[in-house]
């Protein structure tokens, strides 16, 4: 008598942005039975676009770029095929308050001082602020203790010989975004994980990777057909309503919002932070310790503006504005050829941290960005402004607040089948797409190692230059290394670069 195969196991994914995507990506093709779960009508989470009626375009919720150094979010990008869709800038242009504009470029020597020649020549630090920030970024990247303050990262500045002037144009301009935090309320430990992994471990760390199509495009539409033709079960518009156990510690599956169950042998949660607390059913609650802690993780907001004119307004593709109202100018005409139509540009603009906006209404936003702009290039008083868009996301990134990694639970929980995945999640990094990636790695790392099946999904941070390595500690990289001795490592599918 033939005995009917046991059905392969199911693992429900509750969240479709880069962690739900990641996970669900590094599992397919594995005999699994996989339901990604999305309550919007569109993949890509936090990192998606809206249809703009008045263009008829996807417009970006709001920019978004990574860096070399975010070596998973790369990883994840050749895997489902979309990796020719960025464009590697390999400087970044600064345009200082006085109109100058300095450009920051990997010149000759190794890390940790391939950039000290953009730096010395940079013209929005006069010398004095040079030595003072050389002074800080030494102490910083041989403060091995850092990652332990407590203390506001404003707080460390001012301790190690910074002033206003280098605060607000140099370690703000910097950290603000890459952190979305303020100063005065950042963690210390991530602001020098800035520093350490992205620009002074290894020479192109620090280039950014912009994407050359609409964030809708790359995360929605291409990995919703992606993990369609590999048999993933991709839902939209379905809601999760509880994520449910069994009597013992053990995860069962999950109810919809319209009352449906599915059952499942996995089931990972990849939603923000706020919301895994109300997911739980009232059996999984207490067996999953942390919920309480993140209760006191906070958001912190970004403002995306965006603005078409009807004349070229900015000359670069790309522009930081230190010691600026606004914080990045991205000329989308340029980097994706949009907006470009009868001569016209479409800019976005990027304000992190934006907590100072948030008693603004838009068309106040907008005219604040447009004074800015009209400072930095006279072509914006000439320019008709055609069409603009305001969009603040409250609760953009969790805040890189003191202490705020010891608040950020593991990926795989005590109850059996149950694990989170999410950019808040312990990964080691900050609120980033890198972070969310990883998320979802770990957790289908987890999942495998549950089926006796380990295999190493997380990819290692940029090799650092030799020098680099000797003279900065490597502590905050090897603290999130697994040890994976046992399982082979496996190559990325899709086309490598
Ligand atoms: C304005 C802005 C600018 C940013 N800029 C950058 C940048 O330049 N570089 C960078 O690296 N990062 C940037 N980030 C951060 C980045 O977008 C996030 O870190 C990342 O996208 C988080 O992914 P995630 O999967 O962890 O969470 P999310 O993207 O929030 O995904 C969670 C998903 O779960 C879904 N969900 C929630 N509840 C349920 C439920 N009950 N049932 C089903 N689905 C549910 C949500 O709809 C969402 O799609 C930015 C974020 C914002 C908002």
């Amino acid at each position: 008598m033939s005995r009917t195969p046991p059905p392969p196991p199911s693992v429900v994914i509750v969240g479709g942005g880069l962690a739900g995507l990641a996970t669900a990506a590094t599992l397919v093709d594995r005999g699994l039975r996989i339901t990604l779960l999305e309550s919007r009508p569109r993949l890509g989470g936090r990192a998606s676009s809206f249809n703009d009626p008045t263009t008829g375009e996807l417009v970006d919720n709001c920019q978004h770029v990574s860096m070399v150094c975010c070596t998973n979010l790369a990883d994840f990008c050749r895997r489902v095929g979309i990796d020719g869709l960025f464009r590697r800038e390999p400087a970044i242009t600064f345009l200082g308050p006085d109109g100058r504009t300095s450009e920051l470029r990997a010149g000759i020597g190794p890390a940790p001082f391939h950039l000290s020649g953009s730096f010395l020549r940079a013209k929005y630090l006069n010398w004095r602020d040079k030595i003072r920030v050389g002074y800080g970024l030494a102490r910083l990247a041989l403060d091995e203790q850092a990652a332990e303050s407590n203390e506001p990262f404003a707080d460390w500045l001012i301790r190690n010989g910074q002033n206003v002037r280098t605060m607000v144009l140099f370690w703000g301009t910097v950290l603000v975004s890459a952190l979305n935090e303020r100063l005065d309320q950042m963690d210390v430990g991530l602001a020098r994980q800035v520093f350490v992994d992205g620009f002074l471990m290894n020479r192109e760390g620090f280039q950014m990777e912009v994407p050359s199509a609409p964030l809708g495009e790359l995360y929605g539409l291409r990995l919703e057909s992606w993990l369609r033709e590999r048999g993933v079960d991709v839902r939209l518009t379905t809601g999760v309503r509880t994520i449910d156990g069994d009597d013992g510690a053990s995860v069962r599956g999950v109810t919809l919002r319209n009352g449906e169950t599915i059952p499942a042998d996995f089931v990972v949660a990849a939603v923000p932070f706020d919301r895994i607390p109300g997911l739980l059913d009232p059996t999984l609650r207490p067996l999953v310790p942390g919920l309480d802690s993140l209760g006191q993780m906070e958001s912190s907001p970004i403002t995306g503006v965006h603005l078409w004119f009807d004349k070229p307004v900015c000359p670069f593709d790309h522009v930081v504005a230190p010691g600026r109202f606004v914080h990045w100018v991205f000329n989308h005409t340029a980097l994706q050829g949009r907006g470009g139509d009868n001569g016209g540009q479409y800019l976005q603009i990027v304000i992190s941290a934006s907590y100072d906006l948030l008693w603004m209404n838009k068309e106040m936003i907008r005219d604040a960005v447009l004074a800015d702009l009209a400072a930095m290039w006279p072509a914006a008083k000439a320019a008709t402004l055609t069409h603009w868009r305001v969009v603040t996301e409250h609760g953009a990134t969790f805040a890189a607040r003191p202490g705020v990694d010891a608040l950020r639970p593991s990926q795989r929980t005590p109850v059996d089948g149950l694990f989170l995945a999410g950019d808040w999640t312990d990964t080691g990094w900050p609120a980033t797409m890198e972070g969310a990636v990883r998320s979802g790695y770990l957790a289908s790392q987890g999942i495998l190692e549950d089926l006796d099946r380990p295999a190493r999904l997380l990819r290692p941070d940029l090799p650092p230059d030799r020098l680099a390595s000797r003279l900065l500690s490597r502590r905050t990289a090897l603290r999130f290394a697994p040890d994976f001795e046992e399982c082979a490592v496996e190559p990325s599918e899709g086309p490598q670069t």
